[in-house]
């Protein structure tokens, strides 16, 4: 295996990769650093937690110090797009690191943070621009960015860029870019959106694949719990009175059922907070931190928002609604699991989730284990019906006394059992 010395970096970043105990290259890193160094482009199909960020951040770092410049008013020679806040938060982070012996400046850019600071900072000179699609074209369009002087540009997360509608603003941002570029672009999942995305973008590109397609998916312990739709918050507070749920991730589909959970979790006297797109960036960025330091226990979050989490040692990943987008699922749950760990997915599903379900279980080639064993099993009647309207109880039976039973430990009492998948629809 090769170290960091033998890829070919310069001094001052092997010199800031060892003060952080990066010793050798993952995978992606491996396969990735050699061809950007050489100049090729580069297709890579990862997700956050393989180390994908240095390894386009490191040779993009390379090459600008290779042909020292200074930094020119309102023009980047790096540009790295980002879907969400935070994952810009995070890269721009990781690049301040890595560059810490170079003489470069680094910008982030990002909506939900105020903008005259960012205008300032531009005017000063930037050499590597971090930022999200929306405020970079606002920059844009005012007059405070300029792409023409981009060499190496990085579109991260293309599959969530383009499940998050940013495909035009994508095209008016690639279209003023330069044609001699050097281009990357990751995406953990290949749709054929994706697809045509690169095809635009990239020029005869090293195609690098670290994990196939929901592997991660096999990493986790995945469990589904049937319930019905009004008893999970209830089931959710029983899983927490097992002290094995230590840092739990909680996923909603909406920005209202993370807020509503959040604070049923508080009022039971479990420390959690929320994390979505209405949140205020350093609401987020604080919350994010009470869950990375364990001041809170859970974090709910939505799709959207989660997309950056990086929080090593996350024990559990409750999908509190099942995502409609298998993709998705297989993002949540590799939340979990991260860097050789082991991990839990919990994922309640109601009646009407059922139909998600099996897409999911066909997404990831296999059945998802049913836990029978708690307090607010609902089997669902057959043909995935949707739950009669009875005032919210199964069968007539669960009045209200099921709460704050003990559920237990749900991770000790597993008892598998085949959902309602077929294998042979995988085929
Ligand atoms: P990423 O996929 O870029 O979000 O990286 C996932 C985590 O792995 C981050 O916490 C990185 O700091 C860390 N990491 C990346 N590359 C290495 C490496 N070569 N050695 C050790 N840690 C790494």
């Amino acid at each position: 295996m090769t170290d960091f010395e033998g890829l070919g970096l310069n001094q001052p970043i092997l010199r800031a990769l060892k003060e952080i105990d990066y010793t050798q290259p993952t995978p992606i890193q491996e396969q990735t650093i050699p061809a950007l160094l050489e100049g090729r482009d580069i297709l890579g199909i990862a997700q956050t937690g393989t180390g994908k960020t240095a390894s386009f951040a490191l040779p993009m770092l390379n090459r600008l110090t290779k042909n020292p410049a200074r930094a020119t008013r309102g023009c980047p020679r790096g540009l790295i797009l980002a879907p969400t806040r935070e994952l810009a938060v995070q890269i721009s982070d990781n690049i301040r690191t890595y560059s810490k012996y170079l003489h470069l400046r680094t910008l982030i850019v990002c909506g939900g943070m105020s903008i005259r600071p960012q205008i300032m900072q531009m005017n000063k000179g930037v050499h590597i621009l971090v930022a999200t699609p929306g405020r970079l074209l606002d920059l844009m369009t005012q007059g405070h960015v300029s792409l023409s002087e981009v060499e190496f540009f990085v579109l991260d997360e293309g599959d969530r860029m383009l499940d998050m509608g940013f495909q035009r603003d994508l095209q008016k941002i690639t279209a003023k870019l330069p044609a001699a570029r050097q281009t990357a672009l990751f995406s953990a999942t290949m749709p054929k959106t994706v697809s045509h995305l690169a095809n635009g973008l990239l020029n005869d590109p090293v195609k690098v694949e670290v994990m196939q397609q929901a592997t991660t998916a096999e990493k986790v312990s995945q469990q589904v719990l049937f319930v019905a739709k009004d008893l999970k918050r209830n089931l959710l507070i029983d899983l927490m009175g097992d002290s094995g749920f230590k840092r739990v991730l909680v996923f909603t589909r909406t920005k209202h059922g993370a807020d509503r959970v959040s604070k049923h979790l508080q009022q039971s006297g479990i420390t959690s907070d929320a994390i979505h797109g209405n949140k205020a960036q350093n609401a987020r960025q604080r919350a994010l931190a009470s869950f990375k330091t364990g001041a809170i226990r859970v974090l709910v979050a939505t799709d959207i928002a989660a997309r950056g989490i990086d929080v090593d040692g996350v024990t559990h990943v409750i999908n509190f609604d099942l995502p409609n987008e298998p993709d998705s699922y297989v993002h949540r749950i590799g939340r979990t699991a991260r860097n050789g760990a082991s991990g839990s997915a919990l994922s309640f599903c109601d009646p009407s989730e059922r139909v998600y379900l099996k897409d999911i279980e066909k997404t990831i080639r296999q059945p998802v284990p049913v836990n029978e064993d708690h307090a607010y099993h609902r089997t669902g009647s057959a043909n995935n019906a949707p739950r009669p309207n009875n005032g919210g109880q199964r069968n007539g039976q669960n009045n209200g006394q099921n709460n704050g039973k003990p559920g237990g430990d749900a991770s000790k009492r597993r008892r598998p059992r085949r959902s309602g998948y077929q294998s042979k629809s995988a085929a």
